[in-house]
This record gives C-alpha cells, structure tokens and sequence, in this order.
C-alpha cells in the first residue's frame, strides 16, 4: 500500500471518530432542547463541555497533522474529487481551530454560556445597559479571533467567513443596497394599497393534535424520510440531529394560530431534506456536509417559500387544510387562503417578519454589525440606531428594546456576521427555482397535483449531493449559470405583491 494510500486512510478513521464524537454532541445538544428535565442543566453544561474537550483533542492531534503533512495538494493528485476535499476540509478545520489560542477559546466559551442568562433577562426586564458590557466585550473577542484565524483580513469578513466562507462585505452592500431601493418603496405601497386581504380566518382555535398530524403529512408529502429522521416541539424550531439518517426537525404549537407551525415545519423540512440528501459515500466525512448557512437556508425557504406559499401549493392542499379545520375556513377559497399566509405587514420582530419585509430587517442587523466591526456606532448607541433605521426601513419605531435591539439571541452568543446568510439564502432559493422551472417546465402543475418528487430530486443532484465540492460561488455558477443575482427575487417580490395586492 503506497504511503498515500495509507496516510488517508488513517486520517479517514481519525476524521469519522470526530464525526462520530460530534454526533454525540448534536444529539445531546438536542436533547437539552427537546427532552431534558430542566433540572439537569448543571450537569448537561459539565457533559458537554467534557466532550468539547476530547472532541477538540481530536482536531489538535499530532498524528492527524502527521496524516496531512504526507498528503500534500501536491501528492493527492491521483485520489478522487471526494477524497481530495475530505484532505482540504480537513485541513481547514484542523488550522482554524489549531489558530485560535486555549485562553481564547475558553473565554470565548465561558462568556457565551454566561451571556445567554444575562441577554434572557435584560431582554425580559427591558434593560440594554445590562447587556451592553457583555456584548462590548464580545466584540473584542470576536475581532481578537479574527485577527488569529485570518490575519490581514477585514475583522467584519473574517466573522461572515464563519458562516458564508468566501462571501465579503463587498459582494453584499451593493445586493442589499439594490434590495433596500427596491424593497422599501414596495413596502410603503403595499401598506398604502386600497386593497388588503382578509386574514381573520387564520386566527382562531386551531387544536394542536390536528395541527401535528396536518404538518406531520405535509412534511411526509414533500419527502421527509421519518425513518431517518424525527419531528419534535421545542422553543424555537431547528434542525438538528448527528449524521443524515439521524435527522431532527423540530417546531412548536400555538392553538390560535396554525399557520406559525405548519410553515416552521414546512422550512424545517426544507433543512432536514438537504441533510438526508448528502451524497451516499463518505457520509462521516466533511465533503459530505452542507456548504454554508446561507446554502442551508436557500433549502429550507425553497420548501417554504418558493414552494409553500405559491398558489398551485395552496391549491394543492386548501381542501386538506380546510377539511382539518372545517370551522375556521368554511367559507374560504384556495385563492383567499393564498392571499392571507402571504400578507405583508411591517413590524418589529424580526422571526414573524414575512417574505417581503424580513430583508428589512437582516439588512439593518447587517449594517448595525458593519458599524461596530468598523467602530463607526458604539454599542451604547444601539437602541436609538436601531429605532431610527427600523422607522426608515418598516415605518415602524419600537416602544421598548424588548422589541427591538433586545430580540435576538445571536449576539449574546457571539455569532456576528450570520444575519446575511438569511437573506442571501432567499436569494439563492429564488435564482435556484428559476433554475428548476426551467429545466422541469411542469413544476407548477406537479406542486398543484402534490407530485414532488421530480423537486426533492432535482435539489438532491444539483445541491444536496454536492456537499463541500465546491464553494458557494461555484455552485450557483454550475446551477443557474451565472453568480448570485438579486435581480430574480426583486422581481418575484415585485410580481407577486403587485398582484396580491393590486397595485398599478
Ligand atoms: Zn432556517
């Protein structure tokens, strides 16, 4: 057996142990959100720590330095696409986390679980001034970890790496500068228009059983495979789950309002058909694994936006729905239900935003996150930058930080730079549709007769299978043959709204 051969086999035996130890991780992580008493918070905090240790033992160990040292870009030219991006994923995670010094690390970690009770309650006591310190301090770390992982770099960039690699600032202000010239006017209109749907019937007492077995088929209906994956509650939806047939969904239930959970799923599903869609070899190893946030996030609002909230999926299931319940829709039509999940209201929290006003607000974190990195705002100033840029952007102004600069849990994890990935990934959904409607030109009568599965394979060939093989870039570029353009979702947002709600 040559040297190389034998080099990557080991490091494949030490990369599927971390893999397998992450998994452990993912599991317990949901766990704590989904099962757990809460008197064992203590000790869980201690269990994961103790595994973040062996799992951060793993990357810094020498022997996988050895293995990568022999594997060389230079000497893996006669191993296959897969093997050569499990050597180089590898390797960047082995340098990234072999960057960042233990002190670093470990303050980062301490002020993190410390943070998330302080934010919990400033944010219920309506008090910033208690946040501000550890979100100062945060931005401290956050630069200094930048300055570690990627020297050189713009610190704002090197935090947007972390989630969207090979994205920068640059590429993003112009998109969303062309997104706030367009989307802003719309907005107003749209607020201004004589005609607005009628949306009572989607509020009411919607019983949590049917919601569950309602949400529960339709996420069967698109592909789900529940025997490779589970449907839970939790506080906040997620995806989670440790290796593409161990996929976890989660969402949570109001009975006045059915519409909430039934599109949490629908986009939850989204997220878990891309994990059990990975490619089929070498599922334990990085070049299997999602791309990015925003590639992540381009999956789930395909399923629940491009797909969920258009008209032949409305068609599709309006009898179903209005079957569960029968006394809420009785004299509703496929076209008002339509109308009314896609009704357009401004306001403060950013998780309940609709399709066209959430970009809004990702726009005004992202710029909030450009100034800090840069220093041109102080945190100090943050509760009035953020009401003024709310009164610009939505026309509506927060009465209380609670809901406003306080709604988020992101900083007060350190996680700067994310916010874009949320709107790139509705960018990215809207030019993959395109995509797809062009190659399959009977998409929109396969939704309106419930048939998807020519969808969930098209996305699994051109995006699932993909995994880490190429950049983001590349994968937009090879999909819909040109770079990211928000030209298409302008003009989505833009057709869809003019008719909804009669404008021009
Ligand atoms: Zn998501």
């Amino acid at each position: 057996m040559s040297t190389i051969t034998k080099s990557y086999q080991t490091l494949v035996g030490k990369l599927e142990e971390i893999s397998h130890l992450n998994g452990v991780m993912a599991t317990i992580g949901w766990d704590h959100q989904v099962m757990m008493p809460s008197g064992a918070a203590e000790i869980r905090s201690e269990q994961i720590a103790a595994l973040a240790g062996v799992i951060h033992e793993r990357m810094t160990d020498p022997h996988l330095e050895d293995c990568l040292d022999v594997l060389k870009e230079e000497n893996i030219t006669s191993l296959s696409k897969i093997e050569r991006c499990n050597i180089i994923e590898a390797r960047r995670n082995v340098t990234l986390e072999a960057k960042v010094p233990k002190r670093l690390v470990q303050e980062m970690a301490k002020l993190s679980s410390q943070s998330h009770l302080i934010w919990v309650a400033a944010r219920q006591e309506n008090k910033f001034s208690d946040f501000a310190p550890i979100l100062k301090r945060f931005l401290e770390l956050k630069k200094e970890w930048a300055q570690c992982v990627f020297p050189g770099m713009d610190p704002y960039d090197a935090n947007i790496d972390n989630f969207e690699r090979g994205t920068v600032k640059d590429e993003i202000t112009p998109i969303f500068a062309r997104l706030k010239d367009e989307l802003i006017p719309l907005i107003k209109a749209v607020q201004d228009s004589s005609y607005q749907p009628n949306t009572s019937f989607l509020h009411g007492k919607f019983p949590v059983k049917k919601q569950e077995m309602l949400a529960r088929q339709i996420s069967q209906d698109i592909g789900f495979q529940f025997d490779q994956g589970r449907m839970d509650v939790s506080v906040h939806p997620f995806c989670g789950g440790s290796h593409p047939t161990d996929v976890r969904i989660t969402t949570r239930y109001q009975e006045s309002n059915f519409i909430e959970s039934l599109y949490a799923v629908i986009h939850e599903t989204g997220h878990g058909l891309y994990e059990q869609g990975r490619m089929l070899e070498g599922r334990s190893l990085p070049a299997s694994e999602s791309l990015t946030m925003g590639i992540h996030e381009s999956q789930s609002l395909f399923w629940e936006r491009m797909i969920a909230q258009s008209k032949p999926f409305c068609s599709h299931y309006f009898e179903t729905i209005r079957a569960t319940f029968p006394e809420n829709l009785a004299g509703e039509s496929a076209t008002s239900f339509y109308q009314a999940i896609n009704s357009c209201k401004p306001d403060f929290i950013r998780v309940e935003a609709d399709e066209l006003t959430y970009p809004l607000h990702v726009i005004l974190r992202y710029e909030i996150e450009c100034g800090l990195f840069d220093g041109s705002i102080s945190v100090d100033d943050l509760p009035g930058i953020w009401g003024e840029l709310m009164f610009k952007y939505l026309g509506v102004k927060p009465p209380t930080d609670t809901l406003g600069v306080l709604q988020d849990s992101h900083w007060s994890g350190g996680a700067f730079g994310y916010f874009p990935s949320y709107t790139l990934g509705a960018i990215y959904a809207c030019q993959f549709y395109r995509s797809m409607v062009k190659e399959l030109p009977d998409t929109e009568e396969n939704i309106s007769t419930g048939n998807f599965v020519p969808i969930k394979n098209w996305l699994n060939e051109k995006i699932h299978c993909q995994g880490r093989l190429c950049t983001p870039q590349e994968l937009v570029m090879q999909v819909t043959g040109e770079k990211l353009n928000p030209d298409y979702f302008v003009s989505y947002l833009n057709k869809k709204y003019t008719e909804i709600y009669r404008l021009s």
